[in-house]
């Protein structure tokens, strides 16, 4: 949606030469010059379809296409440290868990179900309990899917600050609709529609400003306004039509694990296609086993858990990892048959990741550019930390003046700071190679940056910088490193 009037783009047009006849249709290439001229971006509905219909067949088989029922949405929340993630799950939780069962809340399983009045009709959503982009990047980083809607956490008194960015790069990279939940408006100081505003700059209009990203009041602290948060989590999830088939062998991911002095490993799903039952034989990663007991988000032993329904499970013979995916397979051979592949297959990726097989470097991109390795790029996504929010924009602009006929850059995030894991993370869920000016890396990110065949790209003059791309753009870098 832009913010402006139909007359405004006429005029526009008219001046670039454009005499559009009243109805027509403008063609792609005039919306993307008219989107470039007000600095919105343009997203290809059709390419977002597309990514949206590989996703789901990694879900989905053929077979499921016509059982295919209603599941609920599993949300995030992240946010900017001490806005009130913890705050709200905490709310959350003692005042929306199923009050009959509530009793005793035991300890967590990593997500809990939660009901949510609609149309006095309880509706079922799932949170996951770890709030932040940190745990989002790193099981993204792992090829996992989990979550459906983001709530972003920003403090009414504080505004948009360095995480709040990263959360909303790692949202968007993910493509997860976002909900804005804006805390604290019950603070001195607090002012909520400097947050808007601040928001609506980066490029998350508030749907009450004729935009599209729901933002919602609220204190945390007080309780105040989370119906409501709600209620606008469940209509937007109600737009994704989420679906599953509850009528087949179960998939999913973990979305924790751990060892338990009692149980042994323990492993928490969250399934996302499928029931699974007790008695199943389950593959996840590398571990494997028959499913003794599930447990539910209350600690209550449970004969079966249907689509995004979160489940402890019992009976693997190992610990997995978050993000890990998990199947239900025929027999205990088979299972640890596809365990023992998947355990060959990681140590060979890991291998290539050493070697620099599949990474993606700014003079790989060059390359790539100047027709060398037959792949087609036209887009490089950048990650940019800077040292002070004024060299941002700097960076960026300079950048952005670049021609871009043949190549276009895309900012994932930008932002202050050293480089961090979660950035690295974000850098594989999407292909990007990370800028740093006047930041540093820390050795442990390093170290994890190779494992994972992340380029980063460290600078102390901008024109380097500068430079260095445009040559990648133009298919010349090698010549010059
Ligand atoms: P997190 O780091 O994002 O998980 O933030 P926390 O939930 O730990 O909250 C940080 C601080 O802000 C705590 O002292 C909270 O009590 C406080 N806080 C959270 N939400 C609100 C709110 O709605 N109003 C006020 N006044 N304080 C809040």
């Amino acid at each position: 949606n832009l913010a402006t009037s139909e007359g405004e783009i006429l005029g526009l047009l008219y001046s670039k030469g454009i005499k559009p006849d009243g109805v027509q249709t403008l063609s792609n290439d005039i919306v993307k010059m008219v989107c470039k001229e007000y600095e919105v971006e343009v997203i290809d509905a059709a390419s977002v379809k597309v990514e949206e219909m590989a996703r789901k067949k990694e879900i989905f088989d053929e077979d499921d296409l016509d059982k295919l029922e209603d599941r609920p949405p599993v949300i995030t929340i992240m946010g900017h440290v001490d806005h009130g993630k913890t705050t709200l799950l905490d709310h959350i939780r003692k005042t929306k868990v199923a009050a009959s069962e509530a009793g005793g809340i035991t300890q967590g399983i990593g997500a809990y179900k939660v009901q949510v009045p609609i149309d006095s009709k309880p509706q079922i959503c799932v949170f996951l309990d770890t709030p932040g982009h940190e745990a989002f990047g790193a099981m993204r980083a792992r090829g996992a899917r989990v979550t459906d809607i983001a709530i972003i956490v920003v403090a009414a008194d504080d505004g948009i600050r360095p995480q709040t960015n990263e959360a909303i790069a790692h949202a968007k990279a993910a493509g997860v609709p976002i909900v804005i939940a804006i805390n604290k408006v019950d603070k001195d100081g607090a002012n909520p529609d400097r947050v808007m505003q601040e928001l609506s700059t980066i490029g998350l209009m508030p749907e009450d400003w004729g935009g599209d990203v729901p933002m919602v009041k609220i204190s945390a602290l007080k309780g105040e306004n989370i119906d409501d948060l709600l209620e606008t989590v469940m209509l937007v999830a109600e737009l994704q039509e989420l679906k599953a088939n509850p009528q087949r062998n179960a998939k999913g991911t973990v979305i924790e694990a751990g060892l338990d002095k009692s149980k042994g490993p323990v492993a928490t799903f969250i399934v996302q296609n499928g029931t699974l039952k007790g008695g199943h034989v389950v593959v996840c990663g590398e571990a494997y086993g028959k499913v003794r007991a599930l447990f539910d988000d209350k600690g209550k032993r449970v004969d079966e858990a249907g689509p995004s329904i979160p489940v402890q499970v019992i009976g693997l013979n190992n610990v997995p990892f978050a993000g890990d995916e998990f199947e239900v397979v025929g027999s205990l051979d088979i299972a640890r048959e596809k365990a023992e592949e998947r355990a060959e297959s990681l140590r060979s990726e890991r291998l290539s990741a050493k070697a620099g097989d599949g990474k993606i470097t700014l003079s790989s991109f060059a390359s790539a550019v100047s027709g060398g390795t037959g792949l087609d790029l036209h887009q490089l996504n950048i990650i940019l930390k800077v040292d002070l929010q004024g060299s941002i924009e700097a960076v960026r602009q300079a950048l952005q003046v670049l021609p871009q006929d043949n190549v276009t850059l895309k900012f994932l995030l930008q932002a202050t700071g050293d480089v961090s894991s979660s950035d690295v993370d974000l850098a594989v869920a999407s292909k990007a190679i990370i800028f740093g000016f006047n930041v540093r890396t820390p050795g442990s990110v390093k170290s994890y940056a190779e494992n994972k065949g992340v380029e980063i790209r460290l600078y102390k003059v901008i024109y380097d910088l500068i430079d260095d791309v445009r040559n990648a753009m133009e298919g010349l870098l090698e010549s010059v490193e």
